[in-house]
């Protein structure tokens, strides 16, 4: 088993008050789980607060998104160092949300994934089909695509911390999850390409997480499926208790699994 990652993705919610208070609430509950990678991800203008918060915890500071150019004349935009500079650690690329309403393809992803990485920070690059896809039988073929197209041009040594996240459009925000077996088919199906790409080393060190409509309840069994190695969680990170619980549960599975640190 791979070292799990449970990462929250706050989307345009908390305001910096509530950014503050769901931060201390999970830095107070999850101080001692120290054999998951917790990350959470507030909106730009919270990441500077909640990143002096972290500051010696070990929760980890994510943005939802970045520009690729280092600097320069690009109204609105903030940069991959911008992001560093605050704290953080990871940036989440290609979310399904961004490439709905915000017209991100598979190419800007590749060039916000290498700004992230020649910033040496980590992306998690958000890969998933859309309903229609699926019911096409097409996700496969999707998902394979935004894979290749996203890392395109990468060699390996680039990709030693990429984490990728498979997150199903259909099951993002609606309460609808995809079984632990529908998730382990794709999660299998992504890592196989990461070998034809690449090589079986980083295929087998590669963390992928799955993200759509995770929960408290759900997390067990998708974390027993062998090639899910944690999850990207957007409503259920915004109230402590669930989030926390979420930890905790993945925490208690590594610990019998024999992970530890
Ligand atoms: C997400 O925002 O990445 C996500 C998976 O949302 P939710 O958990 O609400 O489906």
């Amino acid at each position: 088993m791979r070292r799990p990652i449970i990462a929250g993705n706050w989307k345009m919610y908390k305001n910096v008050n509530e950014a503050v208070e769901l931060t201390n609430e999970i830095k107070r509950a999850v101080f001692n789980v120290n054999n998951v990678d917790i990350v959470i991800a507030p909106p730009f203008v919270n990441l500077s607060e909640v990143g002096d918060m972290l500051l010696e915890t070990n929760i980890r500071l994510s943005a939802q998104n970045c520009y690729w150019e280092q600097e320069g004349a690009f109204t609105g935009e903030i940069s991959v160092p911008m992001l560093k500079s605050v704290g953080c650690q990871y940036v989440i690329i290609g979310h399904s949300e961004r490439r709905k309403y915000f017209g991100e393809t598979d190419c800007t992803v590749n060039k916000k994934v290498a700004a992230v990485i020649e910033n040496e920070l980590i992306p998690i690059m958000c890969v998933g089909e859309t309903l229609e896809e699926r019911e096409a039988e097409k996700t496969l073929e999707v998902v394979k695509t935004q894979v290749t197209e996203g890392l395109a041009g990468f060699d390996e040594a680039y990709l030693k911390t990429l984490v990728i996240a498979y997150e199903p459009v259909w099951a993002i925000g609606t309460g609808k999850t995809a079984t632990p077996g529908q998730a382990q088919e794709v999660h299998a199906v992504i890592r196989n390409l990461i070998k034809d790409l690449y090589s079986e080393n980083l295929s087998s060190e590669i963390r992928i997480l799955y993200g759509g409509s995770v929960n408290p309840g759900n997390i067990e069994n998708l974390m027993n499926e062998t090639d899910i190695d944690g999850g990207l969680i957007g409503g259920a990170s915004l109230k402590s208790e669930g989030f926390i619980d979420i930890i905790k549960k993945t925490s208690n599975l590594c610990t019998k699994k024999g992970i530890e640190e």
